[in-house]
């Protein structure tokens, strides 16, 4: 089963807690770097690149759930969009709804591909149909984030839409090897209509009432190959993180891009929209042999992956990743499960996540491992200017200048013991309400063409004096002294009176401070000592 989803009556653990093969990755690539990001929750720039990768992958996975059986090439995009779900995101196992591919006869022989190269074109088109749709949507995404760094401009929709033919490639050659071997050991229960538990989404519900409405009878045909072949992927129309695998006791969850299984044989896929150059792609081989362990945990241990790969689109290169063994995923599994512990079981501190990361590690396109380059993590690390492993320091700064990730200015920083929020000054009081009712009194004073609100908080100073006079008339000249300076919704100045300042009448020779010279916001820097 690609899913295993979680027990409510016995997750103690929930969905934000789990490990993922992600954070055990930068965890073991730098401890502060995954503090940073997992605890602290800081968010790298978000550069249209990252949202690329999600576009090619959903693009590839709708082209995999459509049929030529059922769609001509310039179908529309949204043909088989309206899958019913659960409350959970879920496809759902029990709406009643009709499904979209039912709602579809199938077409005529004459309008459907009969050969590879016929089924090769239908297929492109419709990458072609999905993809501008994809990529919209992810630009739209990426614009609403408020992280968003980089142009859109710097997408290539060429290059996108050659990274999705090269995953097509990929699959027709499983299509092909489907054919080679007349549909492997499955074809006849597929032709009666016996579906998987968790069925490869092709717009149709969980189970078929009889035969598959594409079933043929002999040698499987090149349309049966194209249904029987499609591995299992995330429903393209399902909720975010709805469809994961998660481990029976609940700490590490994962989410399979392509699991291939027509021939009895699972082929777990990981698609990647690059060229696999880099330090990055050792983590892909560990992420891998992790999905490895979780597919064999939560098949009892009693089924194990027989084929992990790599398709990185961008180079079009396949990279085969050796099957970790029984004994070596019992080891990862108990390792995984301390590190739970460590890390998500109760959330380290600072000291606890040193600024220790790993050598960088050297990969060429295709993921090929070569010589490390010779530089260190800090040097290319989305932290380097906060963090001790560069420019940081886990002290209190005393002021200076920051430059946080993602921004192109600085900022200068006060130290927050220079911070004064009071403020002293000599107004003419220009209206006053209330007083006579016996209630706070509503002043407003003025300096000049300057106007500001007096806000009464306390009817007494902390010496026990009244915190404005008995009396009080327009025009008089009043002394404010140690008020609070701010500005409410409206962009307008008020002046608080708390137990540690007071109005009084002004005498001749006061001063005060201009009502323009106070400032409402500082940029400063701490650490947080305690959050309730
Ligand atoms: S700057 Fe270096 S030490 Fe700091 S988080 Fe990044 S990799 Fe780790």
């Amino acid at each position: 089963m690609p899913v295993r989803l979680a027990q409510p009556s016995e997750d103690s653990v929930g969905p934000f807690n789990r490990l993922s093969a992600s954070q055990v990755n930068a965890y073991r690539s730098c401890p502060r770097l995954w503090f940073y990001e997992k605890v602290r929750r800081l968010k790298m720039p978000q550069i249209p690149v990252l949202f690329i990768g999600r576009a090619v992958e959903e693009v590839v996975c709708r082209m995999l759930m459509e049929s030529p059986a059922l769609l001509v090439a310039k179908a529309s995009h949204d043909t088989l969009s309206a899958n019913p779900l659960d409350d959970n995101g879920v496809p759902s196992r029990t709406s009643t709804d009709p499904w979209p591919a039912e709602r579809l006869l199938a077409l005529p022989s004459n309008m459907c591909p009969s050969t590879i190269d016929e089924l090769r074109e239908w297929a492109i088109e419709r990458i072609k149909v999905h993809l501008p749709v994809a990529l919209e949507s992810m630009k739209l995404e990426w614009l609403k984030n408020e992280r968003k760094a980089g142009e859109w401009d710097t997408v290539d929709p060429d290059y996108c839409l050659e990274m999705c033919i090269n995953g097509l490639e990929f699959h027709l050659k499983e299509v092909q090897r489907c054919i080679d071997m007349n549909g492997g050991p499955n074809l006849k229960s597929w032709r009666r209509g016996n579906r998987d538990e968790w069925p490869a989404p092709d717009a149709r519900r969980y189970t078929l009432a009889n035969n598959h409405p594409l079933a043929q009878e002999g040698a499987i045909t090149l349309l049966e190959a194209w249904e029987l072949s499609r591995p299992w992927f995330v429903d393209p129309n399902a909720g975010k993180f709805a469809m994961n695998a998660v481990h029976p006791e609940h700490w590490f969850q994962g989410e399979y891009d392509l699991v291939y299984r027509w021939d009895g044989r699972i082929k777990i896929v990981d698609l990647k929209a690059s060229l696999g150059r880099g330090d990055r792609s050792g983590n892909y081989v560990d992420q891998l042999q992790m999905y490895a362990m979780l597919w064999w945990v939560t098949h009892g241990k009693e089924q194990e992956v027989e084929f992990l790969e790599i398709w990185y689109l961008g180079a079009n290169k396949i990279k085969t990743i050796p099957c970790p063994n029984v004994s070596q995923m019992a080891e990862m599994e108990s390792e995984l499960q301390k590190m739970w512990t460590q890390l998500r079981a109760t959330t380290p501190g600072l000291d606890e996540c040193p600024p220790e990361p790993a050598p960088v590690r050297g990969f060429k396109e295709g993921g090929i491992a070569i010589e490390p380059p010779d530089e260190v993590r800090c040097d290319r690390c989305d932290w380097s200017q906060i963090c001790p492993g560069g420019d940081g320091d886990d002290d209190l700064p005393l002021g200076g200048s920051i430059q946080l990730p993602g921004m192109s200015t600085r900022f200068d920083l006060t130290p927050i013991g220079e911070l004064n929020p009071r403020m002293t000054l000599i107004g003419e009081v220009f209206t006053v309400m209330g007083l006579k009712e016996g209630r706070r009194p509503q002043v407003i004073i003025s300096q000049g063409e300057k106007f500001a609100k007096i806000q009464f908080l306390v009817d007494s100073h902390q010496d026990g004096t009244p915190s404005w006079p008995d009396s009080l008339s327009k025009g008089d000249r009043l002394k404010l002294d140690n008020v609070v300076p701010t500005a409410n919704w409206k962009g307008e100045i008020e002046l608080k009176v708390d137990p540690h300042a007071c109005v009084i009448h002004a005498s001749s020779d006061d001063v005060g401070s201009d009502l323009m010279e106070f400032r409402a916001r500082w940029n400063v820097t701490g650490k947080i000592g305690l959050s309730i």
